[in-house]
């Protein structure tokens, strides 16, 4: 870190590819974007339960800025997000806190087209990982080849956990990453 924290603001952002030569950490850069957005900061009276009573479960994928694809303002949601937008149990976890202690009662899944994990080979990436590290993974990787169905089946996880509470209101839609489009998932 420098000891100016906006002295990186402006450089150019940093390679795609870390582990590559030339990658440069963004750390200082974000931490000086935050000085400068903490100072016009007015967020500090909002209640920890979302004003909308909404949780979204959506991918990680780095072209969907939830709040702002949705029109969605700080405060009005819970936003859940893994690779994938799939319902595991730790979405489960964070569904079930959501609900009974912080007041949601709506759930909408967001998967998208063009997603990273998208058609990957579940057993090679297994293999790949059990040779490099000695051990084969024991989590899921839930892979999948097409997102509609995904959002089916993770409908039904939700439908069928004993631990979520309100599931009159669960909606799925897939957004196209080339267009901003949410479609439905019927
Ligand atoms: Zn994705």
């Amino acid at each position: 870190m420098t000891d100016d924290p906006t002295a990186s603001a402006t450089t150019e952002p940093a390679t795609t590819e870390p582990g590559t030569t030339g990658f440069r950490a963004n750390v200082d850069e974000l931490v000086a974007n935050n000085l400068r957005y903490h100072e016009s900061f007015g967020d500090g009276p909002l209640d920890v339960r979302p004003r909308r009573k909404l949780a979204i479960v959506a991918c990680m994928d780095s072209r969907m800025d939830i709040f702002d694809m949705l029109g969605l303002a700080h405060g009005e949601a819970h936003i859940i997000r893994n690779a994938g937008g799939v319902v595991t149990d730790d979405v489960i976890r964070s569904l079930v806190l959501s609900q009974r202690r912080l007041g949601t009662e709506e759930i909408i899944l967001i998967h998208h087209t063009n997603c990273g994990l998208e058609g990957v080979s579940v057993d090679e990436f297994k293999k790949e990982l059990e040779d490099e590290v000695g051990i084969r993974p024991w989590w899921a990787l839930e892979a999948f080849t097409d997102p509609d169905a995904d959002v089916r089946q993770s409908i039904k996880r939700l439908q069928l956990s004993p631990f979520v509470k309100y599931k009159d209101h669960i909606s799925g839609f897939v957004y196209d990453v080339h267009t901003g489009l949410l479609s439905p998932v019927l």
